[in-house]
């Protein structure tokens, strides 16, 4: 079965190729190489460009600990449920709290091990090394 090119856009690009878009309701062209069309295409752009802009004009958020990330997944989850942000936006900002409990988790732990390694008197890897070059520098510079 042949596909019916009358109604697709009438456009030629500059490689000779057609558009391949369906065309509209009475014009031989579709949305974007409408020429009657001109007007309505700017003010698309102009509303997406005012949407971008009005979806990243979120207040600040101040996240220091889990709980704050808690905190800040919970107003995401309802701002997202009440319609206050996109759901693109509601991704992101799910997303980056994942990677926010993953570092804080390292940081937690690093301070963990800190402090197990200081109640054991265990000698933290830069220490040995400081204390090796010291030794080193003290073997090297006394004469024998
Ligand atoms: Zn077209």
């Amino acid at each position: 079965m042949k596909e019916d090119t009358s109604k697709k856009c009438q456009f030629k690009k500059t490689s000779g190729a057609s558009c391949g878009a369906w065309a509209m309701k009475d014009s031989p062209y579709c949305f974007t190489h409408n020429p009657d069309m001109a007007v309505e295409r700017k003010s698309a752009v102009l509303k997406g460009g005012l949407a971008q802009k009005k979806q990243l004009n979120l207040p600040r958020v101040d996240i220091q600990n889990p709980k704050d990330i808690s905190k800040f997944l919970n107003k995401v989850v309802n701002e997202l449920r009440t319609g206050k942000i996109d759901r693109r936006v509601a991704n992101a900002l799910g997303y980056l709290g994942g990677h926010l409990v993953k570092s804080m988790e390292v940081g937690i732990m690093e301070d963990r091990v800190v402090e197990i390694e200081k109640a054991l008197k265990i000698k933290r890897p830069q220490e040995v090394e400081q204390e090796a070059n010291e030794l080193l520098g003290s073997k090297q510079s006394s004469p024998q």
